[in-house]
């Protein structure tokens, strides 16, 4: 912590790179709560799903969203839960069709403006590990302490497809290999904070390290950086 400000830690990475797992971990070691800023996109592309709209219609999708109530309610060891109109959605918003209606209805500029405003102050008075796309680039650009992770797609897709299969999903990988590279393409090109990093980032390739070895890593880069 610097000059009693929160902490941020910004995480950022592509689908299946191991945020959520790192980014929980990582919370609870450093005492800050843990936000899953995809959730909250989720929440929103399953509610444009459950009245027929198509994710791609920019303005259906941006009036079905701004009448939504999108709230974050304090849940178990520091994490937030994502509430949709007072409704705790988590068990419905990891399907393959939200996970592709999500990453449509998101490069829609209103729509990122209102979750943006909703992070911000969510963890403007606590701190908090935040994951997503664009924590470190728009969210809480500020931060010093920003992490970028990656891995080769093959080993992403292999642990989407043993989580989903593990959840009682009946598909095949090169579908979820198929559904993770349209995703990454999509979010890493559009137009309004697209998943990118710069120099300010520490860029963590977690292909080939266990869970603990990453979050190892970036605990002593955070003590680093803090340190006076
Ligand atoms: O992280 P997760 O896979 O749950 O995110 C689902 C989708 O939400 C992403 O594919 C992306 O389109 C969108 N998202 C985003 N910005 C964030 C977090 C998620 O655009 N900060």
């Amino acid at each position: 912590m610097r000059g009693g400000a929160p902490l941020i830690v910004a995480i950022d990475g592509p689908a299946g790179v191991g945020k959520s797992t790192v980014s929980r971990r990582l919370a609870r070691r450093l005492g800050v709560p843990y936000l899953d800023t995809g959730a909250m996109y989720r929440a929103l592309g399953l509610r444009v799903l459950r009245r027929g709209i198509d994710p791609a219609d920019r303005a259906a999708v941006e009036a079905a969203t701004a009448e939504a109530a999108v709230s974050l309610r304090p849940a178990a060891e520091g994490r937030y839960e994502v509430l949709l109109d007072g409704e705790p959605v988590e068990a419905w918003i990891r399907t393959p069709e939200v996970s592709e209606a999500t990453s449509t209805i998101s490069a829609h500029p209103a729509v990122r403006r209102r979750m943006v405003a909703l992070q911000q102050a969510a963890a403007r008075e606590l701190g908090g590990v935040l994951e997503g796309r664009d924590i470190g680039t728009r969210v809480f650009p500020e931060t010093p302490h920003k992490f970028f992770l990656t891995a080769r797609t093959d080993v992403r897709a292999g642990r989407r497809f043993a989580e989903l299969t593990a959840a009682g999903a009946d598909l095949a990988y090169e579908q979820v290999l198929d559904d993770l590279e349209r995703r990454d393409h999509r979010d890493s090109n559009r137009e309004d904070s697209p998943l990118t990093h710069d120099a300010s980032y520490t860029v963590v390739d977690t292909s080939d390290l266990t869970i603990d070895e990453v979050v190892e890593r970036m605990a002593e880069a955070i003590a680093r950086i803090s340190a006076p």
